[in-house]
């Protein structure tokens, strides 16, 4: 069935892209996927603001379709000044939402900065800008990798929604109830802000088998041994990973998640398969 008007929250991720050819089909991707009214597009930021130039230009692009539309935004590596300039310059361009990550370092780039941790980052932003943006931070159903254990991460994740975070939206994971039990951890520390499930499409094993290790999600055994036997054929591949993407995402709007947010990697068919195959 078709969801054009999705009374839900759906958002959708881009990255800035670094080649023209990259930066002319990001048009057409954003103008697909605006078709589906998404509460909000958001665009990526390189580690230690290695992207910021292109992050600014990437929300610009974007933001011409009409939608509200968030850079990201990490403290790594960043002194205060750098980081209210950056605040400055997007109130200055108009920009009312914001992702506030940590970020991770690349190692060899230099000192960690004044700002060590998200929350820090988010109580920054609230001390400067007052309520100015809606701030979306991120969340770890299957635990953050550096974090000692889940119960030590939801703590952590709890502190940035006390900082003054409205939204959370999660790292990419393929168990539903990996979800359920993260939002029930994180409600019973009495955080009350809607947290949204970040749904990450599957279309080629082995970037999304790099991605994982590195960003500490599971892929289950009988997904990757699918996926492992189809080698290179990327129709079955992408045929499967629609099954099992749009069955996960049925069981969390079932469930009660609040909206989806999806790591779109600046394509917009697979997230509109996706899309038609489940009902809000
Ligand atoms: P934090 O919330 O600071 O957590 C980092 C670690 O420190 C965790 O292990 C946590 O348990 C621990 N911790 C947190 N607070 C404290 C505290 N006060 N005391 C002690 N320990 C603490 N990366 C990019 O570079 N650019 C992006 O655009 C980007 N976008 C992302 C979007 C989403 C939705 C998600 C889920 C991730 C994104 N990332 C991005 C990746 C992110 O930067 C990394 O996962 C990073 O390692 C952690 O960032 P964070 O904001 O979650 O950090």
């Amino acid at each position: 069935m078709s969801t054009q008007q999705h009374p839900l929250g759906i958002s959708f991720e881009f990255f800035p892209p670094n080649t023209d050819v990259g930066r002319d089909k990001l048009v057409g991707v954003r103008d697909a996927l605006a078709e589906r009214e998404p509460r909000f597009f958001s665009v990526t930021y390189g580690a230690g603001g290695s992207t910021q130039d292109r992050t600014l230009n990437t929300v610009r692009q974007v933001r011409e379709s009409g939608f509200t539309t968030a850079p990201h935004l990490s403290c790594i590596g960043s002194e205060k000044g750098q980081l209210r300039e950056l605040l400055a310059r997007y109130r200055g361009e108009g920009i009312e939402s914001l992702v506030a990550l940590r970020g991770d370092l690349p190692s060899g780039m230099g000192g960690i900065g004044e700002l060590r941790y998200a929350n820090e980052l988010v109580e920054f932003i609230r001390e400067e800008t007052g309520d100015h943006f809606e701030i979306a931070v991120a969340a770890y159903p299957e635990s953050h990798p550096q974090a000692p254990n889940l119960d030590k991460d939801v703590e952590n994740f709890a502190r940035k929604m006390q900082a003054g975070a409205n939204i959370a939206i999660t790292q990419y994971f393929f168990t539903a109830d990996a979800y359920f039990n993260f939002v029930d951890k994180a409600r019973a520390l009495g955080v009350e802000q809607p947290i949204i499930p970040g749904i990450m499409p599957i279309t080629n094993y082995a970037k999304l088998a790099r991605f994982s290790d590195a960003c500490g999600a599971e892929i289950p055994r009988w997904i990757r041994k699918q996926l492992e036997a189809y080698g290179d054929d990327s129709e079955s591949i992408a045929a499967f990973g629609d099954e099992v993407i749009s069955r996960l995402c049925q069981r969390l709007l079932d469930g009660g998640a609040p909206g989806l947010h999806f790591y779109t990697l600046n394509q917009a068919a697979p997230t509109l398969r996706i899309l038609d195959n489940i009902t809000g």
